[in-house]
């Protein structure tokens, strides 16, 4: 198990607000876990760009990791100059106007369609290796938003649209269903993937599982997944695997933290911080989860309870009821927890919002601001 001790506090003072922190030491730690899984599983490991891209980090990620999962030509430009090693593109649906640069940058392509893959085979050709986004219809993602397998899904072939006459030239098939979940899911999901395709697998070079899964969340059974990749190499004849993750390459290895601006009365105590739900958490807001703050608990667990909100217009841009054990005074910082993944990808400057700066506390406890942003951000994107 991972032991996340966080060494936030001792730099409290330095940071600037609103600022996302990545503790080198614990993202170090996932990465150490991840190859584990790779090396005893005999999987190769990609990051998923499109939920971890702080690329600051990926000289530390690419010692550790295979390569990179690209959602199209800037991630996988993003991998080429940032990462290199293997570079695995999948798009719902790739332009034509990208697509030569996409093939040039790749080492596998993954199609959403036969349309597509009759579309671009040619260009393909020796080029890179294909592969087909397949559907396996089960998944277990618990948020509408996050299932790739829901009713009417756009993403992957099903297997009763799965045109097996035109797999001439395609080496790999590719699913992802998964969402934060742990090995047992891939069980299920994997068994319904090789009821309705097994009898393709033979004629494939390699077999990428996707993302969702959660291998660095402490109560991931990693065990379990590597007995689930060494029994499929096994009976697939020691077939390449590939898995995607995302999230749990960035799972608890930072923070966002934020200054208190105001506190005001309205029913309650409401305090406004100097960063966004909207802006900065998406997630909050669209998931919707609750982000965990240091040193805080439920609405009236502790002493104070107070509304945390953002500096934005949106009377939704509520990060949530939070208590603390002393009042919150004005100028305080607050330490949201877990905030590495999904959120510095998602960032927006709605409504003029200051960008967070980007942080990294290295190995040595050194702490270093590596990005900042400011006004020419906000007016290039208007
Ligand atoms: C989102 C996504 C991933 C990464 O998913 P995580 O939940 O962040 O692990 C991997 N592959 C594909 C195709 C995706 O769409």
């Amino acid at each position: 198990m991972i032991k996340r001790d966080s060494k936030i506090e001792n730099i409290l003072d330095q940071i600037p607000t609103p600022c996302y922190i990545l503790e080198e030491e614990l993202f170090e730690q996932n990465l150490k876990l991840l190859q584990y899984v790779g090396k005893e599983s005999g999987a190769k490991i990609l990051l998923a760009l499109k939920g971890y891209a702080f690329y600051e980090s990926f000289g530390l990620a690419k010692t550790y990791l295979d390569g990179c999962c690209a959602s199209g030509l800037y991630e996988a430009m993003l991998a080429n100059e940032e990462f290199g090693k293997e570079i695995h593109t999948f798009s719902p649906a790739f332009k034509e106007d990208e697509i030569d640069e996409i093939i040039k940058l790749s080492t596998h392509i993954s199609f959403n369609s036969f349309s597509q893959y009759k579309k671009y085979k040619k260009k393909t050709k020796d080029r890179v290796s294909s592969g087909i986004r397949v559907n396996p219809e089960s998944s277990f993602a618990t948020a509408k938003l996050y299932n790739p397998c829901a009713l009417n899904s756009r993403l992957g072939v099903i297997i009763s649209e799965f045109e097996p006459e035109f797999l001439d030239g395609i080496e790999g098939l590719h699913f992802h269903a998964l969402c934060e979940q742990n090995a047992d899911a891939l069980e299920i999901v994997l068994k319904s993937f090789e009821e309705k395709f097994g009898k393709f697998i033979s004629k494939m070079k390699w077999i990428n599982f996707g993302g969702g899964h959660h291998i660095t969340r402490d109560d991931y059974d990693v065990r379990k997944l590597i007995a689930i990749i060494k029994n499929f190499k096994k009976r697939y004849n020691n077939i390449e695997v590939f898995l995607e993750p995302g999230e749990a390459v960035g799972w608890r290895s930072g923070v966002l933290v934020a200054t208190v601006l105001d506190k005001i009365v309205n029913g309650m105590d409401i305090a406004i911080l100097d960063t966004s739900a909207e802006a900065h958490m998406p997630d909050t807001i669209i998931m919707p989860y609750r982000a965990e703050i240091r040193n805080a608990g439920l609405k009236g667990e502790k002493r104070y309870t107070l509304r945390l909100g953002g500096n934005s217009c949106l009377s939704g841009d509520i990060m949530g009821d939070y208590s603390f054990d002393e009042p919150l005074e004005i100028g305080q910082k607050i330490i949201f927890e877990d905030q590495m993944h999904y959120s510095i990808v998602k960032n927006t400057t709605f409504n003029g919002i200051k960008l967070p700066s980007l942080g990294i506390l290295r190995k040595n406890g050194k702490f270093e601001i590596v990005k900042k942003f400011n006004y020419s951000d906000y007016k290039r994107r208007n």
